[in-house]
Protein backbone atom coordinates (compact mmCIF):
# COMPACT_ATOMS: atom_id res chain seq x y z
CA UNK A 1 0.00 0.00 0.00
CA UNK A 2 1.10 3.23 -0.25
CA UNK A 3 2.09 5.60 2.37
CA UNK A 4 1.18 9.13 2.36
CA UNK A 5 2.26 11.92 4.32
CA UNK A 6 0.28 15.14 5.06
CA UNK A 7 3.44 17.82 5.28
CA UNK A 8 3.64 20.52 7.63
CA UNK A 9 0.33 21.70 8.13
CA UNK A 10 -1.13 22.74 11.39
CA UNK A 11 -2.80 19.71 12.66
CA UNK A 12 -5.83 20.75 15.12
CA UNK A 13 -6.12 18.63 18.08
CA UNK A 14 -9.91 17.50 18.97
CA UNK A 15 -9.18 16.41 22.44
CA UNK A 16 -6.86 19.42 23.33
CA UNK A 17 -8.35 22.05 20.79
CA UNK A 18 -4.73 23.08 20.23
CA UNK A 19 -3.51 23.02 17.19
CA UNK A 20 0.46 22.50 15.97
CA UNK A 21 2.96 21.81 12.85
CA UNK A 22 3.25 18.15 12.40
CA UNK A 23 2.97 15.61 9.82
CA UNK A 24 0.17 13.10 9.25
CA UNK A 25 0.84 9.91 7.30
CA UNK A 26 -1.86 7.73 6.02
CA UNK A 27 -1.45 4.25 5.09
CA UNK A 28 -4.60 2.16 3.45
CA UNK A 29 -7.42 3.90 4.88
CA UNK A 30 -6.12 4.56 8.90
CA UNK A 31 -3.92 7.26 10.33
CA UNK A 32 -0.58 5.16 10.97
CA UNK A 33 1.75 8.13 12.38
CA UNK A 34 1.55 11.89 12.99
CA UNK A 35 4.55 14.13 14.07
CA UNK A 36 7.76 15.26 12.13
CA UNK A 37 10.24 14.50 9.78
CA UNK A 38 8.14 11.36 8.81
CA UNK A 39 8.55 9.60 5.50
CA UNK A 40 6.25 8.86 2.61
CA UNK A 41 5.89 7.49 -0.97
CA UNK A 42 3.67 10.34 -1.87
CA UNK A 43 3.55 13.67 -0.06
CA UNK A 44 0.96 16.40 0.09
CA UNK A 45 2.58 19.93 1.03
CA UNK A 46 -0.09 21.70 3.91
CA UNK A 47 1.79 23.95 4.56
CA UNK A 48 0.35 27.33 5.07
CA UNK A 49 -3.23 25.30 5.62
CA UNK A 50 -4.45 23.73 8.83
CA UNK A 51 -5.50 19.98 8.82
CA UNK A 52 -8.65 18.80 10.51
CA UNK A 53 -10.67 15.55 11.56
CA UNK A 54 -13.17 14.73 8.70
CA UNK A 55 -16.12 16.80 9.77
CA UNK A 56 -19.19 15.55 10.56
CA UNK A 57 -22.47 16.97 10.43
CA UNK A 58 -24.95 14.94 12.56
CA UNK A 59 -28.44 16.53 10.64
CA UNK A 60 -28.96 16.62 7.09
CA UNK A 61 -31.29 15.40 4.64
CA UNK A 62 -30.35 14.30 1.40
CA UNK A 63 -33.75 14.16 -0.37
CA UNK A 64 -34.24 18.21 -0.35
CA UNK A 65 -31.91 21.00 -1.24
CA UNK A 66 -32.94 24.53 -0.24
CA UNK A 67 -36.14 23.97 -2.17
CA UNK A 68 -39.14 25.02 0.35
CA UNK A 69 -41.46 25.39 -2.05
CA UNK A 70 -43.93 22.70 -1.43
CA UNK A 71 -45.40 22.55 -5.42
CA UNK A 72 -41.72 21.62 -6.47
CA UNK A 73 -41.16 18.49 -5.21
CA UNK A 74 -45.24 17.56 -6.57
CA UNK A 75 -43.82 17.80 -9.78
CA UNK A 76 -40.61 16.02 -9.49
CA UNK A 77 -40.43 12.03 -10.80
CA UNK A 78 -40.32 10.07 -7.56
CA UNK A 79 -36.61 8.48 -9.29
CA UNK A 80 -35.50 11.67 -9.98
CA UNK A 81 -34.66 12.43 -6.33
CA UNK A 82 -32.44 10.04 -5.94
CA UNK A 83 -30.43 11.22 -8.98
CA UNK A 84 -30.60 14.86 -7.23
CA UNK A 85 -29.48 12.85 -3.79
CA UNK A 86 -26.37 11.29 -5.20
CA UNK A 87 -24.91 14.74 -6.74
CA UNK A 88 -25.92 16.42 -2.89
CA UNK A 89 -23.79 13.88 -1.16
CA UNK A 90 -20.58 14.06 -3.69
CA UNK A 91 -20.96 18.09 -3.04
CA UNK A 92 -21.19 17.77 0.95
CA UNK A 93 -18.04 15.17 0.63
CA UNK A 94 -16.25 18.21 -1.44
CA UNK A 95 -17.37 20.19 1.35
CA UNK A 96 -15.04 18.62 3.97
CA UNK A 97 -17.97 16.41 5.76
CA UNK A 98 -16.81 12.81 5.20
CA UNK A 99 -19.91 11.22 7.58
CA UNK A 100 -23.33 12.40 7.95
CA UNK A 101 -26.27 11.50 10.31
CA UNK A 102 -29.06 11.14 7.95
CA UNK A 103 -32.28 12.72 9.63
CA UNK A 104 -34.76 11.36 7.27
CA UNK A 105 -35.56 11.31 3.93
CA UNK A 106 -32.84 8.62 2.57
CA UNK A 107 -33.32 4.65 2.51
CA UNK A 108 -30.68 1.76 2.72
CA UNK A 109 -30.60 1.86 -0.86
CA UNK A 110 -28.96 5.77 -0.80
CA UNK A 111 -26.98 4.53 1.85
CA UNK A 112 -25.47 1.42 0.25
CA UNK A 113 -24.51 3.71 -2.95
CA UNK A 114 -21.85 5.14 -0.98
CA UNK A 115 -20.58 2.24 0.90
CA UNK A 116 -20.17 0.56 -2.43
CA UNK A 117 -18.01 3.01 -3.88
CA UNK A 118 -21.36 4.04 -6.44
CA UNK A 119 -21.73 7.45 -5.55
CA UNK A 120 -18.95 9.84 -3.72
CA UNK A 121 -20.56 10.84 -0.29
CA UNK A 122 -19.67 11.11 3.51
CA UNK A 123 -20.25 7.80 5.36
CA UNK A 124 -23.80 7.78 6.48
CA UNK A 125 -26.13 6.62 9.66
CA UNK A 126 -29.51 6.84 8.52
CA UNK A 127 -33.62 7.14 10.35
CA UNK A 128 -35.08 6.84 6.80
CA UNK A 129 -38.38 7.79 8.00
CA UNK A 130 -38.97 10.72 10.03
CA UNK A 131 -41.93 9.65 13.18
CA UNK A 132 -44.31 11.45 14.16
CA UNK A 133 -47.87 11.44 15.65
CA UNK A 134 -51.01 12.20 13.77
CA UNK A 135 -50.91 16.44 12.54
CA UNK A 136 -47.32 16.58 13.73
CA UNK A 137 -44.24 17.67 12.26
CA UNK A 138 -43.63 14.89 9.56
CA UNK A 139 -47.39 14.08 9.01
CA UNK A 140 -48.24 15.30 5.35
CA UNK A 141 -51.62 15.38 5.08
CA UNK A 142 -53.34 18.29 3.10
CA UNK A 143 -56.85 20.07 3.68
CA UNK A 144 -58.00 19.10 0.32
CA UNK A 145 -57.25 15.50 1.16
CA UNK A 146 -53.86 14.45 -0.84
CA UNK A 147 -50.59 13.64 0.95
CA UNK A 148 -48.03 16.46 0.06
CA UNK A 149 -43.93 14.82 -0.48
CA UNK A 150 -42.10 17.02 1.63
CA UNK A 151 -38.41 17.00 3.38
CA UNK A 152 -39.04 13.34 3.97
CA UNK A 153 -40.62 12.67 0.60
CA UNK A 154 -43.53 9.89 0.10
CA UNK A 155 -42.74 6.50 1.96
CA UNK A 156 -42.37 3.68 -0.80
CA UNK A 157 -41.18 0.18 0.17
CA UNK A 158 -37.54 1.33 1.25
CA UNK A 159 -39.26 4.13 3.46
CA UNK A 160 -42.02 3.05 6.04
CA UNK A 161 -45.26 5.00 6.59
CA UNK A 162 -43.92 7.69 9.11
CA UNK A 163 -47.24 8.13 11.20
CA UNK A 164 -47.76 6.90 14.60
CA UNK A 165 -49.89 6.42 17.13
CA UNK A 166 -50.21 4.88 20.86
CA UNK A 167 -47.43 3.18 22.11
CA UNK A 168 -48.30 -0.48 20.29
CA UNK A 169 -48.25 0.96 16.63
CA UNK A 170 -44.83 2.59 17.42
CA UNK A 171 -43.74 -0.57 19.14
CA UNK A 172 -44.41 -2.33 15.40
CA UNK A 173 -42.96 0.92 13.73
CA UNK A 174 -39.66 0.91 14.84
CA UNK A 175 -39.44 -3.04 14.42
CA UNK A 176 -40.48 -1.81 10.63
CA UNK A 177 -37.57 0.71 10.64
CA UNK A 178 -35.03 -1.66 12.06
CA UNK A 179 -35.88 -4.06 9.08
CA UNK A 180 -35.43 -1.37 6.26
CA UNK A 181 -32.16 -0.88 7.66
CA UNK A 182 -32.31 2.13 10.23
CA UNK A 183 -29.11 2.62 12.11
CA UNK A 184 -30.93 5.21 14.36
CA UNK A 185 -34.76 6.42 14.93
CA UNK A 186 -35.72 9.79 14.37
CA UNK A 187 -38.96 11.16 16.25
CA UNK A 188 -40.31 14.44 16.20
CA UNK A 189 -41.46 15.17 20.18
CA UNK A 190 -42.83 18.46 19.13
CA UNK A 191 -44.15 20.31 15.79
CA UNK A 192 -42.07 22.46 13.81
CA UNK A 193 -41.30 25.38 11.48
CA UNK A 194 -41.36 23.56 7.84
CA UNK A 195 -45.31 21.95 8.03
CA UNK A 196 -48.54 24.04 7.81
CA UNK A 197 -50.61 23.22 11.24
CA UNK A 198 -48.66 22.07 14.02
CA UNK A 199 -46.74 24.55 16.76
CA UNK A 200 -42.77 24.36 17.58
CA UNK A 201 -44.00 25.11 21.08
CA UNK A 202 -46.58 22.19 21.10
CA UNK A 203 -45.15 18.57 22.58
CA UNK A 204 -45.77 15.65 20.63
CA UNK A 205 -46.40 12.25 21.42
CA UNK A 206 -47.06 11.37 25.14
CA UNK A 207 -44.43 9.61 27.69
CA UNK A 208 -45.79 5.90 27.44
CA UNK A 209 -45.23 6.46 23.62
CA UNK A 210 -41.70 7.59 24.20
CA UNK A 211 -40.97 4.58 26.43
CA UNK A 212 -41.83 1.94 23.99
CA UNK A 213 -40.02 3.97 21.15
CA UNK A 214 -36.79 3.78 23.09
CA UNK A 215 -37.00 0.75 24.61
CA UNK A 216 -37.96 -0.77 21.29
CA UNK A 217 -34.54 1.00 19.73
CA UNK A 218 -32.48 0.39 22.48
CA UNK A 219 -33.45 -3.43 22.17
CA UNK A 220 -32.09 -3.01 18.44
CA UNK A 221 -28.79 -1.97 19.99
CA UNK A 222 -30.04 1.54 17.79
CA UNK A 223 -30.50 5.28 19.59
CA UNK A 224 -33.00 7.74 18.97
CA UNK A 225 -32.71 11.27 17.70
CA UNK A 226 -35.68 13.57 18.52
CA UNK A 227 -36.89 16.92 16.09
CA UNK A 228 -37.67 18.74 19.64
CA UNK A 229 -38.57 22.26 19.33
CA UNK A 230 -40.92 22.82 22.53
CA UNK A 231 -39.99 22.84 25.73
CA UNK A 232 -41.82 19.91 27.21
CA UNK A 233 -41.28 18.12 24.07
CA UNK A 234 -37.59 18.42 24.46
CA UNK A 235 -38.33 17.21 28.31
CA UNK A 236 -40.34 14.51 27.62
CA UNK A 237 -37.40 13.33 25.19
CA UNK A 238 -34.89 13.70 27.36
CA UNK A 239 -37.30 11.60 30.26
CA UNK A 240 -37.31 9.03 27.55
CA UNK A 241 -33.51 8.56 27.31
CA UNK A 242 -33.32 9.99 24.14
CA UNK A 243 -29.73 10.43 22.81
CA UNK A 244 -29.88 13.67 21.05
CA UNK A 245 -31.93 17.09 21.37
CA UNK A 246 -31.93 18.46 17.49
CA UNK A 247 -32.86 22.42 17.10
CA UNK A 248 -33.73 22.32 20.67
CA UNK A 249 -35.76 25.56 20.41
CA UNK A 250 -37.14 26.80 23.17
CA UNK A 251 -34.77 25.45 26.03
CA UNK A 252 -35.40 26.48 29.64
CA UNK A 253 -32.74 26.16 32.40
CA UNK A 254 -35.01 22.48 33.66
CA UNK A 255 -34.21 21.47 30.13
CA UNK A 256 -30.70 22.48 30.05
CA UNK A 257 -30.01 20.45 34.12
CA UNK A 258 -32.00 17.44 32.48
CA UNK A 259 -29.74 17.41 29.82
CA UNK A 260 -26.12 17.82 32.06
CA UNK A 261 -27.92 14.97 34.20
CA UNK A 262 -28.34 12.48 31.41
CA UNK A 263 -25.61 13.62 29.22
CA UNK A 264 -27.89 14.18 26.27
CA UNK A 265 -26.32 15.66 23.30
CA UNK A 266 -27.81 19.04 21.78
CA UNK A 267 -27.39 19.41 17.89
CA UNK A 268 -28.50 22.93 17.39
CA UNK A 269 -28.48 23.33 13.39
CA UNK A 270 -28.71 27.43 13.61
CA UNK A 271 -28.33 28.20 9.95
CA UNK A 272 -31.89 26.06 9.00
CA UNK A 273 -33.76 29.24 10.11
CA UNK A 274 -31.35 31.42 8.30
CA UNK A 275 -31.68 29.05 5.33
CA UNK A 276 -35.55 29.70 5.24
CA UNK A 277 -35.16 33.10 5.01
CA UNK A 278 -32.48 32.98 2.61
CA UNK A 279 -34.67 30.53 0.41
CA UNK A 280 -37.16 33.39 0.38
CA UNK A 281 -34.53 36.02 -0.82
CA UNK A 282 -33.66 33.72 -3.54
CA UNK A 283 -37.51 33.88 -4.98
CA UNK A 284 -38.27 30.31 -3.82
CA UNK A 285 -42.21 30.50 -3.11
CA UNK A 286 -41.84 29.49 0.81
CA UNK A 287 -44.93 28.96 2.07
CA UNK A 288 -46.28 31.94 4.34
CA UNK A 289 -46.94 29.69 7.23
CA UNK A 290 -42.75 28.66 7.08
CA UNK A 291 -41.62 32.06 6.80
CA UNK A 292 -44.14 33.05 9.77
CA UNK A 293 -42.96 30.47 11.65
CA UNK A 294 -39.26 31.38 11.43
CA UNK A 295 -39.36 34.67 12.51
CA UNK A 296 -41.08 33.54 15.37
CA UNK A 297 -38.37 31.18 16.62
CA UNK A 298 -34.66 32.54 15.11
CA UNK A 299 -33.82 34.46 17.98
CA UNK A 300 -35.53 32.74 20.76
CA UNK A 301 -33.75 29.51 19.45
CA UNK A 302 -30.20 31.37 19.32
CA UNK A 303 -30.28 32.34 23.08
CA UNK A 304 -31.27 28.79 23.82
CA UNK A 305 -28.64 27.15 22.10
CA UNK A 306 -26.17 30.40 24.07
CA UNK A 307 -27.47 28.92 27.04
CA UNK A 308 -26.97 25.28 26.15
CA UNK A 309 -23.20 26.37 25.37
CA UNK A 310 -22.51 28.31 28.54
CA UNK A 311 -24.37 25.61 30.98
CA UNK A 312 -21.61 22.80 29.13
CA UNK A 313 -24.12 20.88 27.59
CA UNK A 314 -22.52 18.42 24.94
CA UNK A 315 -23.08 19.66 21.62
CA UNK A 316 -22.86 17.93 18.10
CA UNK A 317 -22.59 19.84 14.78
CA UNK A 318 -25.45 19.61 12.93
CA UNK A 319 -27.11 21.32 10.29
CA UNK A 320 -30.44 20.65 9.12
CA UNK A 321 -28.76 20.47 5.18
CA UNK A 322 -31.19 20.35 2.89
CA UNK A 323 -33.20 23.20 4.66
CA UNK A 324 -30.46 25.35 3.29
CA UNK A 325 -28.68 23.53 -0.17
CA UNK A 326 -25.95 20.97 0.70
CA UNK A 327 -22.36 22.07 1.05
CA UNK A 328 -22.62 24.92 3.33
CA UNK A 329 -22.30 22.39 6.12
CA UNK A 330 -19.37 24.59 7.63
CA UNK A 331 -21.01 28.08 7.77
CA UNK A 332 -22.59 26.11 11.20
CA UNK A 333 -18.97 26.56 13.01
CA UNK A 334 -19.31 30.41 12.73
CA UNK A 335 -22.98 30.35 13.96
CA UNK A 336 -22.17 28.55 17.50
CA UNK A 337 -19.06 30.45 17.61
CA UNK A 338 -21.69 33.76 17.67
CA UNK A 339 -23.56 31.82 20.51
CA UNK A 340 -20.76 31.76 22.21
CA UNK A 341 -18.15 29.02 21.19
CA UNK A 342 -14.77 29.67 20.74
CA UNK A 343 -13.40 28.32 17.54
CA UNK A 344 -11.74 25.24 19.12
CA UNK A 345 -15.48 24.42 20.66
CA UNK A 346 -16.97 24.54 17.42
CA UNK A 347 -14.23 22.74 15.75
CA UNK A 348 -14.80 19.71 18.45
CA UNK A 349 -18.79 19.94 17.97
CA UNK A 350 -17.96 19.18 14.47
CA UNK A 351 -15.57 16.35 14.85
CA UNK A 352 -14.84 14.63 18.25
CA UNK A 353 -18.34 15.20 19.59
CA UNK A 354 -20.39 14.63 16.75
CA UNK A 355 -18.15 11.12 16.48
CA UNK A 356 -19.20 10.68 20.11
CA UNK A 357 -22.88 10.99 18.85
CA UNK A 358 -22.93 8.68 16.26
CA UNK A 359 -21.16 6.33 18.57
CA UNK A 360 -17.82 6.25 16.01
CA UNK A 361 -15.02 7.66 18.62
CA UNK A 362 -12.67 4.61 18.33
CA UNK A 363 -12.94 5.32 14.87
CA UNK A 364 -13.34 8.83 13.88
CA UNK A 365 -13.54 12.72 15.07
CA UNK A 366 -9.27 12.80 16.20
CA UNK A 367 -6.27 12.33 14.29
CA UNK A 368 -4.89 9.94 16.01
CA UNK A 369 -2.94 6.91 14.99
CA UNK A 370 -4.45 3.99 13.90
CA UNK A 371 -8.16 6.40 13.38
CA UNK A 372 -9.82 6.43 9.93
CA UNK A 373 -8.03 8.38 7.18
CA UNK A 374 -10.48 11.39 6.79
CA UNK A 375 -9.08 14.36 6.64
CA UNK A 376 -9.83 18.22 5.77
CA UNK A 377 -6.90 20.42 4.31
CA UNK A 378 -7.85 24.36 4.54
CA UNK A 379 -5.99 27.23 3.54
CA UNK A 380 -5.20 29.36 6.71
CA UNK A 381 -4.92 29.34 10.46
CA UNK A 382 -6.41 26.11 12.22
CA UNK A 383 -8.40 28.20 14.93
CA UNK A 384 -9.82 30.22 12.85
CA UNK A 385 -13.42 29.38 11.44
CA UNK A 386 -14.59 32.48 9.15
CA UNK A 387 -14.83 31.33 5.66
CA UNK A 388 -14.13 27.91 6.74
CA UNK A 389 -16.19 26.09 4.26
CA UNK A 390 -14.13 28.77 1.30
CA UNK A 391 -11.25 27.38 2.79
CA UNK A 392 -11.03 23.61 2.42
CA UNK A 393 -8.75 22.55 -0.60
CA UNK A 394 -8.38 18.97 -0.05
CA UNK A 395 -10.60 16.47 2.28
CA UNK A 396 -9.49 12.32 2.00
CA UNK A 397 -11.97 9.98 3.26
CA UNK A 398 -10.58 6.52 4.15
CA UNK A 399 -6.95 7.88 2.90
CA UNK A 400 -7.62 8.51 -0.27
CA UNK A 401 -7.94 12.17 -2.39
CA UNK A 402 -11.73 12.48 -2.84
CA UNK A 403 -11.69 16.44 -3.77
CA UNK A 404 -9.24 18.34 -4.25
CA UNK A 405 -9.04 22.20 -5.51
CA UNK A 406 -6.73 25.36 -5.59
ZN1 LIG B 1 -34.16 18.07 9.98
Amino acid sequence: MTRTVIRGGQVFDSLSGTASIADVAVDGNRIVAVGTGLDGDESIDATGHAVYPGFIDSHVHFMADGDLDPLRSVYTPFSLNFYLAAERMARTLAAGITTVREAGGSDLGVKQAQTSGLVPGPHMQISISILSQTGGHGDSWEPCGAHMPNVIGVEHPGKPHNIVDGPEEMRRKVRELIRAGADVIKVCTSGGVLSPRDDPRHGHFRDDELDVLVAEANAAGKWVMAHAQATDGIKSAIRAGIRSIEHGIYLDEEAIGMMLERGTYLVPTLIAPRGVLEAVDRGVAVPQYAIDKTKMVIDVHRHSISLAIAAGVKVAMGTDSGVTPHGQNLRELEEMVSCGMTPAEALIAATRTAAELLGVEEDRGTIEVGKRADLVIAAGEALDVNGLGQRVRTVLQDGKVVAASG
